[in-house]
């Protein structure tokens, strides 16, 4: 999850990262009041979950109420790189004498972390990778090791920034990664971490992104969680704790463990193809043990998408036997029936692995209106994508 920079600069302030503080408003009037409170010159910026704001106009100095309630005004409605700004943050406006880059981050590709900074701060950091790649210092951090003052003293002297904020900039780099570890972030920037007149170092900016895997460790921040802008159906799964990512197609997909529901994705867009370009609407992995209520949860989200002309439940018996999914398939319309929630639209199931033959002899049994087996995932993708095309 990644969150606004208002609420990355919460988390900087609750691990002792110097930052200003702001109010996030979503009306013009507001706006001026917050400054009118601040009672100086302040920075209105837009909150909206991209970089490159100060580009696109999104942030503007104000010297006075008026003149923030003016910006809120020209800021509120803005689109920010597809992205439509709602809320802006009225903060005390601050000189800056120099701007410098900082970010922690997980390096996927050398599988540890990074730290990436720059004296030259404020511009677009990817832009300065490419134009000056001397300029931005690169240190691996070992995961065991983190970051302590001396660690931090090393970024900062790769990084060139000037001896008078040296050690400061240190220490705001040990506690910017006390924030990416004690939240399970796996990216904290900066940018522009700024000096200002005084030789204060403050963040000026902040990007964090949460890693969702880690949020059972995070109660606090579902807090954090943009109601507004999630996907209602992803919101629904979530409450269900099903793994479920809307897409924008029209087959449904329901199969078990990641790996199989993302080539079930691959092999219905693929047999789509025959039929209009009928795509899968959904990702949903129900797991390795899954319950009729689990089949009938996933079930019951993937047909209040209205999009969904038919589904492929895609299943490959392991531990959990293809004769217990089956159960748990008749189960699952039950359940569903008397919740008022008629399977009403066409299901399509495979079912391969440890005890297929009395899985698909259950369902032969159960006759479950609607639904009907294919032995294998390509066909039933076929069958399934055809059946999407004449349903639409
Ligand atoms: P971004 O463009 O989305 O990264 O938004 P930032 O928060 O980084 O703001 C963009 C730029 O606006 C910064 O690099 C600064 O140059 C400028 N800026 C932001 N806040 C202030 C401020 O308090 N005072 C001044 N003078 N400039 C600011
Ligand atoms: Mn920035």
């Amino acid at each position: 999850m990644d969150l606004y920079e208002y609420q990355a600069k919460e988390l900087f302030a609750a691990h002792g990262v110097p930052v200003l503080p702001g109010t996030v408003v979503t009306t013009p009037e507001e706006a001026r009041a917050a400054a009118e409170q601040l009672g100086q010159t302040v920075v209105v910026k837009a909150q909206v979950k991209t970089g490159g704001r100060g580009k696109a106009g999104g942030v503007k100095l104000a010297d006075n109420p008026d003149e923030a309630q003016a910006k809120a005004e020209a800021i509120l409605g803005l689109d920010i790189k597809g992205h439509v700004v709602r809320r802006v943050l009225v903060t005390p406006a601050s000189d800056i004498a120099e701007e410098y880059y900082f970010s922690f981050l997980l390096d996927r590709a050398n599988r540890t972390f990074l730290a990436m900074a720059s004296a030259e701060g404020g511009v677009e950091i990817e832009q300065l990778a490419v134009e000056r790649p001397e300029a931005l210092a690169k240190i691996a951090i070992d995961p065991l090791a983190g970051v302590d003052l001396t660690k931090a003293r090393e970024i900062v002297t790769a990084a060139r920034f000037p001896a008078e904020v040296a050690e400061q900039a240190a220490e705001v780099i040990v506690k910017l990664w006390d924030t990416f570890v004690a939240e399970d972030a796996t990216l904290v920037e900066v940018n522009p971490l700024v000096r200002d007149p005084r030789d204060q170092v403050v963040a000026l900016d902040g990007k964090v992104t949460l890693d969702d895997n880690a949020s059972f460790r995070h109660p606090g921040h579902a807090a954090l969680v943009d109601q507004g802008a999630e996907d209602p159906l992803e919101a629904a799964a979530k409450a269900k704790d099903l793994n479920y990512v809307k897409l924008d197609g029209q087959v449904g997909i329901i199969g078990n463990g990641a790996g199989l529901v993302m080539s079930t994705l691959d092999v219905v867009a693929y047999a789509g193809e025959e039929f209009g370009g009928v795509k899968p609407a959904n990702f949903l992995d129900i797991g390795g043990g899954a319950s009729a209520e689990v089949m009938a949860n996933g079930l019951e989200i993937i047909l209040s998408d209205p999009d969904v002309r038919s589904v492929f439940v895609n299943v490959f018996g392991g531990i959990t036997a293809c004769d217990a999914v089956a159960n748990g398939i008749v189960q699952a319309f039950q359940l569903l029936n008397s919740r008022g929630d008629e399977v009403n639209r066409p299901i399509v199931v495979r079912l391969d692995g440890n005890n297929a033959v009395e899985g698909r002899k259950i369902l032969t049994d159960a006759a479950l209106p609607g639904l009907q087996q294919v032995d294998t995932m390509d066909n039933a993708a076929r069958v399934a994508a055809q059946l999407a095309a004449q349903g639409a």
